[in-house]
């Protein structure tokens, strides 16, 4: 039997980078004759630019397609998730016609969990199985699965309650106070939904890895607790997706690092839309000018109300992110760090010996990346489910130490502390240990695929 896999992704580098590499996986790892890879943009021109990085191999079998969603007079307020599930809502009627317009007709079909509805358009098209690819971690799949099963008003009295939700065989999520109760009910209705719709699937993959996430994985295969909240449907954990640093790429920020110690530079980022607001990029300027380490910082252009904003503001784009950073902060440190506009090659930058820790907004990849390069990271969550990734790391894996993100901004003393206390302390060192253990464990998990070799053959 050949067999045609077809991947959608929505829109966003945290969704494309692990969908394109589950699509390499089923080529080299289970015998897939083709696969079809369709990314949802608002902007394929970006997009394709990003992507192109990427990817270097030019295989026949393997194709990838963009598929260019037009917002303009859509309601896209509220949440970054909200507003992923409206935008790929509204993708739906081209997903439909790109499948149905393929040549060879597909096997396998999987989505992104923020296109869960997708599922019911290849079930239409006679699809045989029908899969999601969570690009999180399991613990939050965990929950999203759990909220489902709650009645809505159980569910929305405990969380306005702000008591932890007890997701059975799993750590508590905690849920931070409700900022704007009308996008929250929003948001967690979107939720709900998925949740409900992730069931509907034949499996579900999740990006990750045993050593990552014991407990959760384990409770996903307990009878007694979330395998029976997932009603017969298989979990499989089949990370790192992750995609690996190319040896031979050419850049400035590379060419910097390979003049600076082992193990010496601090690298900044916030993901590929993350944003601090205007008084915090001043702040973080002074901690690292401060700490008196090297730096590698991929400056962006503030963002005052929502730190996602610029995700999808292409207006954000043309402004000049170092106009923000405080007079002659560049000139001042032009001997110890380096600052770039907007977008780095995150990869090669963590597998670089040179770099020693990693300031992260702890999006699921930056983790996994910081991870597979055996990097400690100094835990700065922004939006999402960021904070419970941030929590994971530093709590329960030890790689991380977590920056405190209240109300108010995180002061440059606070910066310096978090900076020293990876690159110096003995608690830093510990992390380094941890994490390279770590990273081990996902060149292990890498070897032996954990989707059974006759699952995709099977009815
Ligand atoms: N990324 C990159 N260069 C940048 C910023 C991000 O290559 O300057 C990549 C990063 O390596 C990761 C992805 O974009 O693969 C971001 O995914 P993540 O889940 O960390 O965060 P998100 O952008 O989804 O918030």
């Amino acid at each position: 039997m050949e067999f045609h896999g077809v991947l959608v992704a929505s829109p966003g580098m945290g969704h494309a980078v692990p969908i394109l590499e589950l699509g390499k996986r089923l080529l080299n790892h289970h015998g897939f004759e083709r696969v079809t890879v369709f990314l949802v943009t608002d902007d394929v021109s970006r997009s394709r630019s990003l992507i192109g990085k990427t990817l270097t191999e030019k295989d026949p079998k393997f194709v990838i397609r963009f598929i260019q969603l037009d917002v303009s007079g859509q309601d896209l307020s509220g949440s970054l998730l909200t507003k992923l599930a409206v935008m790929m809502r509204k993708a739906l009627p081209q997903i439909r016609s790109a499948v149905m317009g393929l040549e060879l007709h597909p096997s396998v079909f999987i989505v992104d969990l923020l296109g869960t509805e997708a599922l019911a358009v290849a079930k239409e098209l006679e699809i045989t199985k029908k899969h999601v690819l969570v690009t999180t971690s399991a613990w939050f799949l965990a929950l999203t699965v759990y909220m489902a099963s709650l009645d809505k008003e159980t569910l929305y009295k405990h969380l306005s309650s702000r008591g932890a939700l007890l997701i059975p065989g799993c750590s508590p999520v905690k849920f931070d106070r409700v900022q704007d109760p009308g996008n929250y009910v929003r948001e967690l209705a979107e939720s709900q939904r998925i949740g409900a719709e992730v069931l509907t699937a034949d499996g579900v993959f999740v990006n990750t890895w045993h050593d990552v996430e014991p407990v959760t994985i384990r409770s996903f295969l307990d009878p007694k607790n979330l395998c029976r909240v997932m009603r017969g449907v298989p979990v499989y954990h089949v990370g790192p997706l992750v995609r690996p640093a190319e040896p031979e790429l050419k850049h400035d920020v590379l060419e910097w690092l390979d003049l600076q110690p082992k193990e010496s530079v601090v690298y900044v980022s916030f993901g590929s839309g993350g944003a601090l607001t205007a008084d915090q990029t001043i702040e973080l300027a002074n901690g690292l000018e401060l700490s008196g380490h090297r730096f590698v910082w991929v400056v962006r252009p503030p963002a005052e109300d929502d730190p996602s904003a610029s995700m999808f503001d292409k207006t954000k784009n043309q402004t000049e992110p170092l106009d923000f950073l405080p007079e002659g902060f560049i000139d001042r440190t032009k001997n110890m760090g380096l600052v770039v506009r907007t977008w780095a090659p995150q990869e090669e930058i963590l597998a670089h010996e040179s770099t020693g820790g990693f300031v992260t907004h702890c999006g699921w990849n930056s983790v996994l990346e910081s991870i597979v390069n055996g990097v400690p990271m100094i835990a700065w969550p922004l939006y999402s489910e960021q904070k419970m990734n941030a929590w994971m790391v530093s709590e329960e894996l030890k790689i991380a130490s977590r920056v405190n993100v209240g109300d108010g901004i995180v002061k440059k003393e606070e910066i310096v502390e978090m900076v020293k206390r990876v690159m110096d302390d003995e608690e830093g060192k510990e992390m380094r240990k941890n994490v390279k253990e770590l990273k081990k464990t996902a060149e292990e998990a890498l070897k032996k695929p954990n989707i059974p070799s006759l699952y995709f053959t099977q009815n």
